[in-house]
């Protein structure tokens, strides 16, 4: 049988399938054929890329980026940030709100061959609005929150809020009450932006419900998810026990390896790994990418296998496609990346200023993404 393209010689992690070891894989019109034992595949491949020395993955998903190129002078091009990073398919975290979303789908949406999925701001403008969107919520509309989720249902797969002092100024967790009681109404989930309060953490995690994600989970500001004395708060713990998921949202000012390296003692782990990447922090760091991040995942004591299904299926369960995203499995879409685990020491820093050394970094080799191979950069 002919493929369009036959991958082989790597080492195929798969957590979806639970599958680690070497396997070819063979792509045809834009879907994963098959995932076969090595050499069985040899010879069928209109295209055949040599994947020695490397781990292919199911293509890595950002769950927290931000892409909306308008922006000025934050919103990175989803490709560059995206495919050219080894990731098939990033979200955009409530960069647009309903009422510029239009523009989002036709600036970065349409122009990229990366997917770009999005959390919808519950403010109109999203960031375009400024870096206090949510501290009028006369200026949030539910309404028309709620119909542009319904008008774009394959894109935008949850809603945003911020919830630190800066952003919603006097308004407490009004915002968030609105954002909830929207994705109530269009049955997705809410991201929920932890940091410096008001208001306190643990009012805005007793707002949040099963399936809902917190980001930037891991910060290191003063009134995390952790106490003083190092143990989780109780609404931290409530709410991990009801099913709220942890995403890492590394950005600027919020990855903290302190106190990830202190909630992984107590066995509170991130759900997912995101960047909260944007113009500034791909350039000049600490972020620079998605696998530079796992990297940092990697050298606090997760195994390549975790990390991977942090990038890949738990990702694309919270946008309730984990049947045809972040798994290699046969008639899926051919998002695939090729990792390399590369011996080079490296001295990784979190948003905090903290080094930690690494022996071992990740790097994106590919990216094929709906059958079509991309060198990365
Ligand atoms: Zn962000």
């Amino acid at each position: 049988m002919q493929h369009d393209l036959v991958i082989h010689g790597g080492t195929v992690i798969d957590p979806s399938a639970g599958r680690r070891g070497a396997y070819d894989i063979a792509v045809s019109d834009g879907k994963i054929a098959a995932v076969a034992q090595p050499g069985s595949l040899a010879g069928t491949g209109a295209q055949e890329l040599d994947a020695s020395g490397y781990y292919a993955v199911p293509g890595l998903i950002d769950l927290h980026a931000h892409v909306f190129e308008s922006v000025e002078g934050m919103g990175a091009r989803a490709d560059t940030v995206g495919v050219l990073q080894g990731v098939t398919t990033v979200v955009d975290a409530g960069s647009s709100g309903e009422k510029n979303f239009e523009r989002f789908l036709r600036d970065s949406v349409e122009k990229n061959a990366t997917d770009v999925k999005a959390w919808l701001n519950i403010s109109s403008l999203g960031l375009e609005g400024g870096k206090s969107e949510l501290k009028n919520t006369a200026a949030l509309h539910m309404d028309r929150t709620v119909e542009r989720i319904a008008q774009f249902p394959q894109i935008i797969i949850g809603i945003k809020a911020r919830m630190s002092g800066s952003v919603v100024q006097g308004s407490g967790v009004e915002p968030l009450r609105i954002a909830k009681a929207a994705a109530r109404r269009a049955r997705v989930p809410v991201m929920a932006h932890i940091g410096n309060a008001p208001p306190a953490l643990s009012e805005v995690l007793d707002l949040l419900e099963e399936g809902d994600v917190v980001t930037h989970a891991f910060h290191g500001k003063p009134g995390g998810i952790l106490a003083e004395d190092g143990r989780l708060i109780p609404e931290a713990r409530a709410a991990l026990d009801r099913g709220v998921l942890l995403d890492v949202g590394h950005g600027s000012a919020s990855f903290s390896f302190r106190v990830m390296e202190q909630a992984r003692r107590l066995g509170v782990h991130p759900n997912s790994i995101s960047t909260d990447i944007y113009l500034d922090n791909w350039r000049s760091g600490p972020v620079y990418s998605q696998t530079l991040t796992m990297t940092k995942l990697l050298a606090l004591g997760y195994s390549l296998e975790q990390v991977v299904e942090m990038s890949t299926l738990a990702p694309a369960k919270v946008l309730k496609q984990g049947d045809r995203l972040g798994t290699l499995q046969e008639g899926t879409p051919a998002d695939i990346t090729l990792l390399k685990l590369v011996d080079e020491p490296a001295e990784l820093v979190d948003a905090d200023g903290q080094t930690l050394t690494a022996q071992q970094v990740l790097k994106a080799g590919y990216a094929v993404k709906d059958g079509a191979v991309v060198l990365c950069k």
